[in-house]
C-alpha cells in the first residue's frame, strides 16, 4: 500500500519563535508577525545577514540570507532581532513532541521541519484526536484514504497553531520528496497534496530550481540547455541528462521531476535526545572488582561516546551511566553539568562520580553482598543545539558532495529509488 507521508514545516520559524517570545515577556508588545520585521545579524552594527523575515518584510521584497544592509536599502523602518537559538530550541521541541501525538515515525531534517509517516494513523486514532468536524463532516468512517490523511495532517496542523501559536504548513504526499515540495507551496498555515498523479498539474510547472535537490548550479546548467521547468526535465531523456550532469545528479533529477521519491520516515526520537554507549561484561562487576572492571570500561565508553558527539559536533549538559544488576535490575544516575561537553575526560571523570554515588554511597548498589553489574552505560544527554542549528536543508545536497552525512543522504535515496524501480528502469513520467 502506498504510504501516506507529511512533511511539516514552520512558516518563518525563527522570526515566529522570537515574536512569540517577545508576546511572552511582554503581551503589549507589537506582533512582529504582523510588522517589516527579521531576525538575523547584529542588530547594533547591522552587519550579518537575514535568516528570517516576517510576512510583511517579504513584501518589501527582503530575501533570506541577503545582507542587512541591503534589506535595510529595501525597507529603512525594519525592525531587527537578534537570533535566540534557546528559544528556537525550546519551540522546536515542542512542536516535535505534538509530532509524535500522530505517529512513532518522526523524522526532524532541521529545526523547524519534519516528515511524518501517518499511513499507521487508524481510525480509532482519529476519534480520539476528533474534536472539530473535519470538511463539514463527522462521519469519518466514509473519509477514504486520502482524505483522511488531509484531515489527520489539519488536525496536525491546527494543534501546533491552537496549542503553541505559530503556523505550519503541511504536505501532503507517498514519499518524502513530494511531501516536501508540497509544503514549499503557498504559505502560511496552509495544507497542499502533491500525490505522484497530480504532479503534472501541480509540479511540472515550476521553474527547474524549485526542485527539491536542484541547487543553483544544476539549475543555471539545465536552463542553459533549454530545461526550464520540472516538467521539462521530466521529460528529458535520462541518458541526455546523465549526459548533461553525469549519473549521479542526472539520474536524481529525472527521477525527483518525476515525482519518485524515497518513504522511509527515520526516526531517531531517542537518538537525537541522548548519546550513549553500553556494554555488556564478561564477567560480574561486584565491589571488591570495582576498580579493577568498571574505571576501564567507563574510560572505554566515555571515549565512544565522545567520538561520536564529536563526529555531529554537538555537546551536551548531562551525563548519565545506567547499570544492569546480575538480578536483572536497572539503575541509573545523572547529572548536569554547568558548561556543555563532548570531551571524553569530562564525561569520563563525570561518569566515574556517578558510578562510585550509585555503587557504594547511600543505598549504593554494590554494598548489598552478591550484588555485581553485567552490563554498565554512558550517555549524555540534554544536547545543546545552539551551535549546531544552522538552516541545513537537507535535500540541497547536490553542489556540496563534501559533506559525508549529506553524501551518504543521497546515497540513500538513490538506493531507495534503485530498489522500488529497479537502476535505469525509471520509467518516463509522461502520460
Ligand atoms: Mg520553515
Amino acid at each position: 500500500m502506498e504510504k501516506k507521508i507529511l512533511h511539516i514545516d514552520v512558516n518563518s520559524a525563527f522570526l515566529s519563535w522570537s515574536a512569540l517570545k517577545l508576546l511572552k515577556e511582554d503581551p503589549t508588545a507589537v506582533d512582529l508577525r504582523t510588522i517589516p520585521s527579521a531576525v538575523g545579524g547584529d542588530v547594533k552594527t547591522r552587519h550579518g545577514i537575514i535568516t528570517a523575515r516576517s510576512l510583511p518584510a517579504k513584501e518589501y521584497g527582503i530575501k533570506t540570507a541577503e545582507p542587512v544592509v541591503k534589506a535595510l536599502q529595501k525597507c529603512p523602518g525594519l525592525v531587527l532581532v537578534q537570533g535566540d537559538f534557546a528559544t528556537y530550541h525550546e519551540y522546536s521541541s515542542k512542536f516535535i513532541e505534538i509530532l509524535f501525538n500522530y505517529s512513532e515515525l518522526v523524522e526532524q531534517v532541521s529545526i523547524d521541519e519534519a516528515f511524518v509517516d501517518i499511513s499507521d494513523f487508524c481510525m480509532d486514532d482519529m476519534e480520539a484526536h476528533l474534536t472539530t468536524p473535519v470538511d463539514g463532516t463527522t462521519d469519518i468512517s466514509t473519509l477514504k484514504e486520502n482524505d483522511r490523511a488531509l484531515a489527520t495532517a489539519a488536525m496536525i496542523k491546527d494543534e501546533i497553531r491552537d496549542t503553541l501559536g505559530f503556523t505550519v504548513n503541511v504536505g501532503i504526499s507517498s514519499n518524502k520528496l513530494l511531501a516536501k515540495m508540497a509544503s514549499d507551496f503557498r504559505k502560511p498555515d496552509r495544507l497542499h497534496t502533491l500525490y505522484p498523479e497530480e504532479i503534472k498539474v501541480k509540479m511540472w510547472g515550476h521553474p527547474i530550481g524549485d526542485l527539491f535537490g536542484c541547487g543553483k548550479n544544476t539549475a543555471e546548467k539545465l536552463k542553459s540547455l533549454g530545461i526550464m521547468t520540472i516538467g521539462d526535465a521530466a521529460n528529458t531523456d535520462l541518458q541526455v541528462l546523465i549526459g548533461y550532469l553525469g549519473s549521479n545528479a542526472g539520474e536524481y533529477i529525472y527521477a525527483a521531476a518525476n515525482g519518485i521519491g524515497g518513504d522511509e520516515v527515520h526516526s531517531e526520537h531517542e537518538a537525537a535526545k541522548s548519546y550513549s554507549n553500553e556494554t555488556t561484561t564478561s564477567e560480574d562487576i561486584t565491589g571488591e572488582k570495582f576498580a579493577e572492571l568498571a574505571y576501564p570500561l567507563i574510560k572505554h565508553l566515555s571515549e565512544k561516546v565522545s567520538k561520536r558527539m564529536k563526529r555531529d559536533d554537538i555537546k551536551g549538559y548531562t551525563v548519565r551511566v545506567m547499570v544492569k544488576t546480575n538480578t536483572f535490575g536497572r539503575h541509573s544516575r545523572q547529572t548536569k553539568l554547568i558548561s556543555p561537553t563532548n570531551d571524553a575526560r569530562v564525561i569520563e571523570r563525570t561518569a566515574r562520580e556517578l558510578l562510585e554515588k550509585l555503587s557504594f554511597g547511600d543505598e549504593g548498589i554494590l554494598n548489598e553482598e552478591g550484588l555485581g553489574y553485567r552490563l554498565i552505560g554512558v550517555g549524555v544527554a540534554d544536547l545543546d543545539y545552539e551551535s549546531e542549528y544552522e538552516q541545513m536543508d537537507i535535500f540541497g545536497f547536490m553542489e556540496d558532495k563534501k559533506s559525508d552525512e549529506k553524501q551518504a543522504k543521497l546515497d540513500a535515496m538513490m538506493k531507495s529509488i534503485n530498489d522500488r524501480f529497479g537502476k535505469g528502469k525509471v520509467k518516463r513520467g509522461k502520460e
